[in-house]
C-alpha cells in the first residue's frame, strides 16, 4: 500500500477505535493507538512478544500488561483478529483491509501459511442460511506438518541428525 493511502487508512482505523473506546468508557491513551498502528503497518502475524519488541525498538515505552490489555480491546472491537494455536501460540493480525483468508499451521515449527479459497465463504453463507444464523466471522485452522525441507523443528530431521551424530 502506498504511503498516502496507508495514512488515510490508519486515520479511519484510529477513528473507529476512538468510537469504540468512547462507547466502552475506556481511556484513549497514546499507547493504545501506537499498538493499533504497529499492527496495521505490519503485514505479519504478531505475537505479544513481537509487538513488545517492535515498540521497544522504536523507543516506545510500554509495559507488557498494556500490550495485553490493548490487544483485548482491539480484538473485541473487531479491528484485530486473534488466532490461538494449541496452548502455546497466540498471534494477532489486522482484520480490516487484508483480504479474507484462513491459515495452515505447521505443528513442528508453528509457521503460519495463509490461504484464500472463496468456497469457505460459500460454506459460511450456506450454514448461516440453513441454521438462521447471522455469521460475522469464522476462524479456520488446518494443522499439519509442513513438508518444506527447511522446517527447523521437524521431528524426523532432528532424529536423523541425532542418529548421524552417533555414527
Ligand atoms: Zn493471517
Ligand atoms: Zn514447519
Amino acid at each position: 500500500m502506498d504511503q498516502p493511502l496507508l495514512k488515510k487508512r490508519l486515520l479511519e482505523i484510529k477513528d473507529i477505535f476512538t468510537q469504540y473506546l468512547e462507547s466502552q468508557q475506556q481511556r484513549k491513551t497514546q499507547e493504545r493507538y501506537k499498538i493499533l498502528e504497529e499492527i496495521y503497518v505490519s503485514d505479519k502475524h504478531l505475537t505479544v512478544d513481537d509487538l513488545y519488541q517492535l515498540l521497544i525498538e522504536k523507543k516506545f515505552r510500554v509495559s507488557k500488561s498494556t500490550v495485553y490489555n490493548t490487544l483485548d480491546l482491539l480484538v473485541t472491537s473487531g479491528l484485530v483478529r486473534k488466532h490461538q494455536f494449541g496452548n502455546h501460540l497466540t498471534v494477532y493480525e489486522k482484520s480490516i483491509g487484508s483480504r479474507q483468508h484462513d491459515h495452515l499451521v505447521c505443528l513442528d515449527c508453528h509457521k503460519l501459511t495463509e490461504f484464500c479459497d472463496p468456497r469457505v465463504q460459500l460454506i459460511q453463507n450456506m450454514v448461516g442460511n440453513v441454521l438462521h444464523f447471522d455469521i460475522h466471522q469464522h476462524d479456520l485452522l488446518l494443522y499439519g506438518h509442513c513438508i518444506q525441507e527447511n522446517c527447523p523443528h521437524r521431528l524426523v530431521d532432528i532424529l536423523l541428525a541425532q542418529n548421524k551424530a552417533k555414527e
